[in-house]
C-alpha cells in the first residue's frame, strides 16, 4: 500500500542552497528517479554540476523565490543561513499552497542562532557548556562578573568553520573582545577542555519513526572537520546517551529530516556543541559504508518514504577525510596510492577555485586499517 502523501519518484524536489550538500542530494534523488531544482545566487553550482536545476536569485527576491516554489512538490535545505524573510516566504507559502517543506523553517530559525539553539537544548535536557547571552550593553558587566576563564565569544548567527569567534583567556581580553564588537547579537560561552568530539546524524520521519548512525569521532584542524572515524571509539553508556541526546531534540523541536548534532566528550561528560538542520560534513562517511547513506535518509524522510526497520544502520567501519583548497593536488602521489587501492573512494565537489580552508572534496576509506589510512597525507 503506498500512503497518498509519499512523494514518489518524477517528483520534483527543491533545496534551498546549491553547494556540495545539494549535489550530493542530488545524485541520490536522481539515482531514484527525481528531478531536482536549488536555489541560490551561485551560477554553475556544485549541485547543478550533478543535473540540478538552477534557480539563480538571492535570497531575499520574493519574486523569484516565489515562482521556484511554485515549481516544485516539496522543498528541503542545504545549510541554515537563509534570511527571515525567506524563511517567511517559504512558511506563508506553504501554508497556503501544502508544499512539503522539511525541516520546518522553525527548527532552521533554531539552527541558526546560537542563543536559541542552546536554549532549546536546555529545554530537550541537553547538557551544554555555560553561555551566557551578549544583547545589550547591559549584558557586559553581568558576563565579566559571572563568566568562567578561558571562554569563547561567538556571534549568534551566519558562524561556520570557527569564523565570528574569539577565545579570551582574561577578563582583559573578554572586555576588550567586546568592546571591539560593531554588532551586539553574540553569546559567550565557557570553554570545555574536551579530549574528544562526537557527532550523530539522526533522521526523523514525517509519522515520527526515527533512524540513524551510530556516533562518531571527529578531528578538527584549524577549527574545520579533518577526519571522521566510524563508529567511534566510545563506551556503551556514552554511545547511548548520544544517541538519545539526538533522539530528545528531534522530539522537542518536531524535527523532520535529517540532521547532524555535534557533541564535546570527556570520560563519561557529555557537553552538546551544536546542530546543524540537514545532512553534516562528518555524515560523509555513510556514503561508503556498506548501507544507505545520510542523503538517501534525507531524500526518505522529506519524500515520506518507508522508513528503514532498523533504527541503528549497520554500518562498517569508515574514515573520511575533507580535502580543503590548500590540499587539493589531483595527481599527487597520496592520489596516487590511494587510486590503486580498492578501498579509497573520491567525493569531489566539482569545484574550481581551490582557496585555502575551502571544502574541496572527500575521501572515504573502508578497508583494514582505519587509523593509518590517512597518515601519508601530507
Ligand atoms: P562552528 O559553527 O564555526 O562550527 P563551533 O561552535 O562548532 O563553531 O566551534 C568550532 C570548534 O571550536 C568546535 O568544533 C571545537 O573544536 C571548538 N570549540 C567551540 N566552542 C568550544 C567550547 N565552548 N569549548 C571548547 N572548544 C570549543
Ligand atoms: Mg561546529
Amino acid at each position: 500500500m503506498i500512503a497518498s502523501k509519499m512523494l514518489l519518484p518524477g517528483s520534483r524536489l527543491g533545496v534551498m542552497g546549491s553547494g556540495q550538500l545539494a549535489r550530493m542530494f542530488c545524485m541520490e534523488a536522481v539515482q531514484h528517479g527525481y528531478e531536482v531544482h536549488v536555489y541560490s545566487p551561485e551560477k554553475n553550482s556544485p549541485a547543478s554540476g550533478a543535473g540540478a536545476e538552477e534557480t539563480v536569485a538571492e535570497y531575499d527576491d520574493e519574486n523569484a523565490l516565489l515562482s521556484f516554489l511554485e515549481r516544485i512538490d516539496a522543498l528541503t535545505f542545504e545549510f541554515e543561513n537563509i534570511p527571515e524573510i525567506a524563511l517567511s516566504t517559504v512558511e506563508k507559502f506553504s501554508e497556503k499552497h501544502g508544499l512539503i517543506v522539511s525541516p520546518s523553517p522553525n527548527c532552521i530559525r533554531i539552527a541558526q542562532n546560537r542563543w536559541r539553539e542552546k536554549n532549546e537544548f536546555a529545554r530537550a535536557g541537553i547538557p551544554t557548556v555555560n553561555f551566557y547571552p551578549v544583547f545589550e550593553e547591559k549584558d557586559k558587566e553581568e558576563i565579566l562578573s559571572r563568566t568562567q576563564f578561558p571562554c569563547i565569544l561567538k556571534t549568534n548567527t551566519m558562524g561556520y568553520d570557527g569564523k565570528g569567534q574569539i577565545k579570551c583567556k582574561t577578563g582583559d581580553e573578554l572586555a576588550e573582545a567586546l568592546s571591539s564588537l560593531k554588532k551586539l547579537d553574540h553569546i559567550v560561552e565557557e570553554f570545555f577542555p574536551f579530549t574528544e568530539e562526537a557527532s550523530v546524524i539522526f533522521a526523523r520521519f514525517p509519522d515520527g519513526r526515527t533512524s540513524y548512525f551510530h556516533p562518531s569521532k571527529n578531528v578538527h584542524k584549524n577549527h574545520i572537520l579533518d577526519l571522521t572515524f566510524h563508529p567511534g571509539n566510545f563506551s556503551e553508556g556514552v554511545r547511548n546517551r548520544l544517541i538519545e541526546y539526538a533522539r530528545k531534540l528531534a522530539e522537542t523541536i518536531d524535527y523532520v529530516g535529517v540532521f547532524g548534532i555535534e557533541f564535546f566528550l570527556k570520560g563519561e561528560e557529555i557537553l552538546c556543541n551544536e546542530f546543524a538542520p540537514r545532512p553534516h560534513n562528518s555524515g560523509h562517511f555513510s556514503q561508503n559504508a556498506g548501507t544507505l547513506s545520510q542523503f538517501s535518509l534525507q531524500l526518505r524522510a522529506l519524500c515520506g518514504l518507508p522508513v528503514p526497520n532498523a533504527d541503528g544502520l549497520p554500518t562498517g567501519t569508515v574514515v573520511m577525510k575533507n580535502i580543503l583548497g590548500e590540499n587539493y593536488e589531483p595527481g599527487s602521489a597520496f592520489w596516487n596510492r590511494a587510486f590503486q587501492n580498492p578501498h579509497y573512494h573520491l567525493h569531489l565537489y566539482g569545484k574550481t577555485e581551490a582557496r585555502s580552508g575551502r571544502k574541496m572534496g572527500h575521501w572515504n576509506y573502508n578497508g583494514p586499517d582505519p587509523e593509518r589510512a590517512f597518515s601519508d597525507w601530507e
